[in-house]
């Protein structure tokens, strides 16, 4: 790692005769843009302003999430609040066979804070937005607060500089950028060349209901209220994911299905209809059937990859969340990894950190965190394409119980940065 001086603030070299050395000069915050502000920026910007730094934001949104606990313990990490975030504790998945919405398997998972530490949560992404701004954002004494610019896109890149040149023409300097901007990313092909997403060939339809309408029904698939499952309705080729989130009041829908591979959306939000929900679903479950008949306000989001690549930082620039590593959702990791991004960056650029240990500092942020994030990007398509050869048990122990802040401050401390 290059040298800043022989005896910089972090040097370990000890000062020649022993005289006493002048006291270093003290420690100034980082300047860091962050561009994108969904779930790995807001959650980067709440880490390094934890660590003492300030940021500015380009941007920002708003179904639900599983937030697994090793997502919880990022959370923890950033100093959430359970009770804001209304998250429903996950008791267990239950697998349902299409045509019969008969049960075929169960899983508990009412003990992973038991076996993990933490909890696994069934969460409204709005609520977890709004936790992660407030997290970022919210006036707290002695500290920094980042700004949030709001429609500011992004037309060029200069890592090495740490230079971002927004559309409207002004240039923005900083010590650290940090591309947020998701799985449709400008920053990424800007600093790393041009490589799209493209559609894996499935879609998914995505609503929100009142629980209510569905509990109370008795045409509707059996939900019972405070149970706290996540049910999948599965054929072969489709499935209907529905869980609750925001203390029970709402009911969660991702319902996916093959599409022809063509990119279409050009954003998450596409608005769909019920009635094209309900002839993708024909072949389904009359009790299946009668909760999609009730969807209200239905969205469509097209499935995206990109081809991996190498290294996610260069010169003052990195990757985090799905703008570095975009995954399939069947392991529910996207969010989850974006907040293990953030909680890595946090403890690697611990207040005092220079300027110039920057570009350094990111070689270990791709250190801590390429492997991992590529071992559940695969791990995602494995359980798509049924071909999973390690168990579940040994998946999710390798998924949940990693605590990305503590192998981050450990990774710093074992290397001598000067
Ligand atoms: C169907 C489905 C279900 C999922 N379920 C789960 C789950 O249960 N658990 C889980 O952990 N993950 C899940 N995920 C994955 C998760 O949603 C994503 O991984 C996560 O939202 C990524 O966050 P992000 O901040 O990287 O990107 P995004 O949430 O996409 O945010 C990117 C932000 O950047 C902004 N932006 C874009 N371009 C620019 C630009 N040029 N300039 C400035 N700003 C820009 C956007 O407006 C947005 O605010 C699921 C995904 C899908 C598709």
């Amino acid at each position: 790692m290059a040298a800043e001086s022989s005896n910089g603030p972090l040097g370990l070299l000890g000062p020649p005769n022993h005289q006493v050395p002048p006291a270093p000069p003290p420690a100034e915050p980082l300047n860091v843009i962050i561009i994108g502000a969904g779930i790995a920026g807001l959650a980067s910007a709440a880490a390094l302003r934890q660590a003492g730094h300030k940021s500015r934001f380009a941007n920002e949104v708003g179904a639900a999430i599983h937030v697994g606990p090793n997502a919880t313990r990022a959370l923890e990490f950033l100093g959430y609040d359970a009770a804001r975030l209304r998250g429903v504790i996950c008791a267990g998945i239950s697998v349902h066979e299409s045509a019969s919405a008969k049960q075929v398997i169960e899983i508990d998972t009412s003990d992973a804070k038991s076996k993990y530490g933490y909890q696994w949560y069934l969460v409204h992404r709005v609520d977890l937005h709004n936790e992660l701004k407030l997290l970022a954002l919210a006036p707290r004494q002695g500290n920094l607060i980042p700004e949030l610019h709001l429609s500011s896109k992004v037309e060029s890149i200069d890592p090495e500089a740490g230079a971002v040149t927004l559309q409207n023409g002004d240039t923005h300097y900083a010590d650290l950028v940090i591309g947020a901007d998701g799985v449709y990313s400008v920053s990424r092909e800007a600093v790393f060349g041009a490589d799209k997403p493209y559609a894996v060939g499935d879609s998914c339809y995505r609503f929100v209901l009142d629980s209510n309408e569905i509990y109370d029904d008795p045409k509707c698939l059996a939900m019972k209220r405070g149970n706290g499952y996540c049910r999948i309705i599965a054929s072969p080729t489709k499935r209907v994911v529905i869980y609750p989130c925001r203390n029970d009041e709402l009911l969660n829908f991702v319902c996916i299905h093959p599409q022809g591979t063509e990119t279409d959306d050009t954003d998450w939000q596409t608005e769909s209809s019920t009635e094209d929900l309900l002839e993708s679903y024909s072949d389904f479950a009359p009790s299946v059937l009668a909760c999609l008949k009730k969807a209200k306000d239905v969205k469509h989001w097209q499935l995206l990859q990109r081809h991996p690549i190498p290294s996610w930082v260069k010169g003052r620039f990195a990757l985090v969340g799905d703008a570095a590593h975009p995954m399939l959702p069947h392991q529910a990791q996207g969010g989850a990894q974006s907040l293990e991004d953030a909680v890595t960056l946090g403890p690697l650029l611990r207040f005092g950190t220079t300027a110039s240990q920057v570009p350094g500092i990111l070689t270990l942020y791709q250190q801590c965190r390429h492997p991992r994030a590529s071992t559940i990007v695969q791990m995602s398509r494995d359980q798509k394409a049924g071909e999973r050869t390690i168990s579940p048990q040994i998946t999710n122990d390798f998924i949940f119980a990693h605590d990305a802040a503590a192998y981050a401050k450990h990774t710093r401390a074992s290397v001598l940065i000067i």
